[in-house]
């Protein structure tokens, strides 16, 4: 695939965008131009959404290089000039261009496709969320978020004379030698207590700020408020506490069987911090790929069978050096896929170290990454916005419709059904703490004013309850307690969350359809992806072949699907 950016007709084509004076013009041209036609209107969406594109796109670059260089100041400096002196800017004049295009006498015609009405509907409730008083308060927060990166970024053991980060250390927790595992958990262990109190301030005045910003908007609290930002139409918040009991009722138990048949293969009661991640068959860590190239190549040969085009995808993204795989210091933890509106070919950021929960985030990713190119094409960039429901849907089918695939990195029949068995556990394993970490930010939110020893309490409590309480946790308490403090989504992300969740379920549908009918699984997924937010949710989820449902009936028969795939591999 040759992509090109396409060409601008509003904004310059070699616009720098060096501070607010460079694109203030923009704004006030759309805010002052007339137009009567329903004509004039759709140039005016259209130059609107390609000035949204440009800047998205432009703050993307920031962020993607200072998270790639955490510790580089100049590229913290411009990620934080944008957020904290661009966006301030930008906001008020957003504002007011939301205002005069709901205004617009042509906006009831357009509101009959489908499509225009759902962009109207977000644009509606970003206006209503506006308050003067939040712009600054906005500002500081995305700023302040970023300190979560850098302080994790920094987290390194020092072990044989080697720098590892965590993710690189927690490679070692697969290893058979017990002793080792123990002498790197309790260098890791040590490592974080040193930020616990950092990670706590930042939380607590994250959560005040939040808080003021849901107060100032109206709200009696950030949920209520976030509910709204992040366009939760279809679900209540009672909907997301009925499927954390689901979770801990039907899910939990299953996961607890699991944790207890590794506990009697090993011949112990009780797990050490430093046993969970053990094969307990005495096996070495699966190990797909040696380095993030050899990840690469494979994953690209892998999705070309799939789908030839899902290939393609990737392989435009390798030949634009959009891609940054491999786990090195300074760089900012976790992966992600981030979209870039103009050019349309999205950029994948990933911390691999040659474990088979890479290849998981690699395919994950991919997934996103394929979103990104299949709706591309859509008229206006608010189309290629999608809900996360519907961003997770695509990236978590990829990672189970891939394991078809997955011969490509285990050659042995035995390796082969073994990775795919933890994939099927991990899917288990997560989903309690998708409900925990949902069900903590709940709580969080509805008490603003509590103490830390409150939040150890609650996280413990909830600990409890979505944990399997086979882990002897004995000289490691305060590990409990702050288990929180890597869940970046806490600190960058409020309340985006439950959506994997969600997503997860779906994304088991569309497995069992691929299962079925490969073909047709695949063209359903692609049709759906290509949507991007041009349908409603469950028009999107109806379209890949699922349904949009996460009740406690709808679980069970998809959590009685998983188990009778994993006693099948267990047979
Ligand atoms: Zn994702």
């Amino acid at each position: 695939m040759k992509i090109e950016r396409p060409p601008r007709k509003f904004v310059a084509p070699d616009l720098e965008i060096k501070g607010w004076e460079d694109i203030r013009g923009y704004f006030e041209n759309l805010l002052n131009r007339e137009g009567e036609s329903l004509e004039d209107f759709k140039t005016w969406l259209k130059d609107r959404s390609e000035l949204d594109a440009v800047l998205e796109e432009e703050q993307a670059w920031r962020y993607i290089r200072m998270s790639i260089d955490t510790q580089n100041e100049e590229l913290r400096t411009a990620y934080n000039d944008f957020v904290s002196k661009i966006q301030p800017e930008i906001a008020p004049l957003d504002h007011a261009l939301n205002v005069k295009m709901l205004e617009n006498p042509w906006l009831e015609t357009l509101k009959e496709e489908e499509s225009y009405a759902l962009y109207f509907r977000a644009l509606e409730v970003q206006k209503s969320l506006f308050r003067d008083e939040n712009v600054s308060l906005e500002a500081e927060l995305s700023e302040q978020a970023q300190q979560y990166g850098a302080l994790s970024g920094a987290q390194t053991i020092e072990h044989e004379g080697k720098n590892l980060t965590m993710q690189q250390a927690a490679q070692f927790l697969k290893n058979q030698d017990a002793s080792l595992r123990e002498e790197v958990f309790t260098k890791m262990a040590a490592r974080r207590r040193e930020d616990v109190v950092a990670l706590n301030d930042l939380y607590s005045d994250l959560i005040k700020k939040r808080h003021q910003l849901a107060i100032n908007a109206g709200f009696e609290n950030f949920r209520d408020y976030k509910f709204q930002a992040l366009g939760r139409f279809d679900y209540t918040k009672q909907d997301c506490f009925a499927f954390h009991d689901a979770i801990k009722t039907l899910v939990v138990p299953i996961v607890k069987e699991i944790q207890q048949n590794r506990l009697s293969k090993l011949g112990k009661d009780k797990f050490k911090p430093w046993d969970t991640e053990v094969d307990p068959e005495g096996k070495a860590p699966l190990q797909p790929f040696q380095s993030g190239a050899e990840m690469l190549d494979g994953t690209i040969e892998m999705l070309s069978t799939l789908d030839p085009y899902f290939g393609d995808c990737l392989q435009t993204m390798k030949e634009m050096g959009h891609l940054d795989l491999e786990s090195k210091n300074g760089k900012a933890p976790g992966g992600y896929n981030y979209p870039l509106y103009e050019t349309g070919v999205p950029f994948i950021f990933m911390n691999a170290v040659g474990a088979q929960r890479d290849l998981e985030t690699m395919v994950h990713e991919a997934g996103h990454a394929i979103h990104s190119f299949l709706s591309r094409d859509l008229e206006l960039t608010g189309f290629k916005n999608v809900p996360s429901e519907v961003a997770e849907l695509a990236s978590m089918s990829m990672e189970l419709i891939s394991m078809t695939e997955w011969g490509k990195f285990y050659k042995d029949a035995e390796t082969l059904k073994r990775a795919i068995k933890e994939q099927l556990e991990g899917v288990l394993k997560v989903l309690p703490w998708i409900a925990q970490i949902d069900a903590f930010q709940h709580w969080i939110y509805e008490n603003p004013s509590h103490s830390v020893e409150e939040r150890y309490e609650k996280w413990r409590s909830l600990s409890a309850d979505f944990g399997t309480g086979l882990v002897d946790w004995t000289g490691f308490e305060d590990q409990v307690a702050t288990s929180w403090q890597r869940q970046l989504h806490l600190f960058e992300v409020p309340f985006y969350y439950i959506e994997y969740g969600i997503a997860q379920l779906g994304a088991l549908g569309v497995w069992m359809n691929a299962k079925q009918n490969h073909d047709k699984a695949i063209n359903d997924y692609k049709a759906a992806l290509k949507l991007g937010y041009t349908r409603s949710i469950p028009d999107i989820y109806a379209t890949a072949g699922v349904k949009f449902d996460f009740s406690a009936s709808h679980l069970r028969s998809l959590i009685d699907f998983v188990k009778l795939e994993l006693d099948l591999l267990n047979s």
